[in-house]
């Protein structure tokens, strides 16, 4: 039985707003502290939610208002120059991965959480804690302060309370690669099949794009930058010059020279820099703890970023319901976790790798992918990712605390 009360949760962007909500649900007090001054429903593009998210956002009771603002993605494709590299469906039994706009995953999510009794603060940017014996308080920028039973870093990539929690943490690795968000409103020449997305590799860039339900077309860029840029610096950058830059690196790639021809500075969105988050050597330390990409952002390659985070979410929740304090339910948080985060990050990099090839690589890619694609046991590759379901309704047994499960564990 849990001796844990109330928490505060840093961060309202996916991974607070789901902890936030399952905490309730465990009769655990919630408020979330944003930096933000307001709910970013309007910000971002399109994610993709796999199906072991939707399972975990099935337990908080979001599933069906995802499903209804989401697209379905029932296979994925690969592409070079034009020139299929195969395709992969979906496992048999397994919903579609589901695509959805960035602002409407928080909208679903905020509403979820407020009808749960979650409290919001807007404009509370952490800028550090005092840690108390039985309680901890957080300081934020504008001078006001928070106390609670434990404090809970949903703080994204760039996260405060990792360094608070360890000044040595490692950093974000930024991966080389700038996201932007393109959409055609007249996509109708372009042969893109509905409900599938493709993954091509272009001469000088990677990208990915799929038909909407409305018929226009999305596509993801992934533009190599040796420079970093953060979301501000990159977003002061006019469209127009971005799209200059994008329209040079897909020249003569098909489609995405049409891609690039058919997007238009306004309807170009910036995503930001790429980060991939290295293993984090302390998730916790006395009454403060990280959850989603604050502790374990995979890179947007694997499709996993937001539906790991919602998994951590509901997680962290039931090992603080079900152990005596905040130490030992952290311990076995962890426990259940870090194998899993770690091996769906280091399948990121290695994906992040094959991203951009030089002409060798080019010509081995072409010769060598579709026999792989066809070859490939998908069951083997993606089951234990995307069937992995966490057992909300039984309880952590203390004795598993330590335990690090495999990967391929249902539980
Ligand atoms: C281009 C791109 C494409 C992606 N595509 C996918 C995809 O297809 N599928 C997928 O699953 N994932 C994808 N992701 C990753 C996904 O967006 C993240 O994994 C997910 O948003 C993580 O949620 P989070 O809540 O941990 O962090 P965030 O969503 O980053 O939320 C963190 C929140 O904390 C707030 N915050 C930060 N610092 C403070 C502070 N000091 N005090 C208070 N609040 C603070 C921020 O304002 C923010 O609201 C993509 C990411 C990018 C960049």
């Amino acid at each position: 039985m849990s001796a844990t009360t109330s928490a505060l949760v840093i961060g309202g962007g996916i991974a607070g707003p789901v902890t936030a909500t399952a905490l309730r649900m465990a009769g655990i007090d919630a408020t979330v502290h944003e930096a933000y001054p307001e709910p970013s429903e309007g910000i971002g593009g399109a994610l993709a939610i796999a199906p072991n998210g939707m399972a975990a956002l099935g337990i908080v009771g979001t599933d069906e208002a995802v499903r209804e603002a989401a697209l379905a993605i029932t296979g994925q494709s690969m592409s070079m120059a034009g020139h299929s590299l195969g395709r992969l469906r979906g496992l048999e039994g397994v919903e579609p991965q589901r695509m959805i706009g960035r602002g409407d995953l928080h909208r679903v999510l905020h509403e979820r959480a407020v009808q749960a009794g979650v409290r919001f603060e807007y404009g509370r940017r952490l800028v550090g804690v005092d840690e108390g014996e039985d309680d901890v308080t957080a300081r934020f920028a504008d001078g006001s302060t928070a106390t609670a039973g434990v404090l809970i870093g949903a703080d994204g990539v760039r996260s405060t309370v990792r360094t608070l929690i360890d000044p040595g943490a490692p950093a974000a690795g930024y991966t080389g690669l700038l996201g932007f968000q393109g959409y055609l409103d007249a996509g109708d020449d372009l042969d893109v099949e509905p409900g599938i997305i493709t993954f091509a590799f272009g001469r000088r860039a990677y990208y990915l794009y799929w038909r909407m339900a409305d018929g226009r077309v999305t596509w993801g860029v992934n533009l190599p930058s040796k420079r970093y840029l953060s979301l501000a610096e990159a977003r002061s950058v006019p469209a127009e010059t971005w799209l200059r830059t994008i329209r040079e690196t897909y020249a003569g790639d098909v489609p995405g020279e049409a891609l690039a021809a058919g997007t238009h500075a306004g309807s170009l969105d910036v995503t930001g820099a790429i980060h991939i988050m290295p293993p984090v050597p302390h998730w916790h330390r006395g009454r403060m703890v990280l959850v989603g990409d604050a502790v374990h952002a995979p890179s947007n390659s694997t499709g996993q970023g937001a539906s790991l985070a919602v998994e951590s979410a509901v997680e962290l929740a039931r090992c603080l319901r079900d152990l005596p304090d905040p130490s030992s339910a952290f311990a076995a948080y962890e426990g259940l976790r870090r194998a899993r985060v770690e091996s769906i990050t280091r399948r990121g990099a290695r994906l992040n790798r094959t991203k951009t090839p030089g002409p060798v690589g080019r010509q081995v890619m072409r010769v060598v992918m579709p026999a792989i694609m066809r070859r490939m046991d998908v069951e083997k590759t993606m089951g234990p990712e995307l069937r992995h379901r966490i057992p909300w309704t039984t309880p952590v047994p203390a004795r598993r605390r330590r335990e690090l499960p495999r990967l391929d564990s249902n539980q």
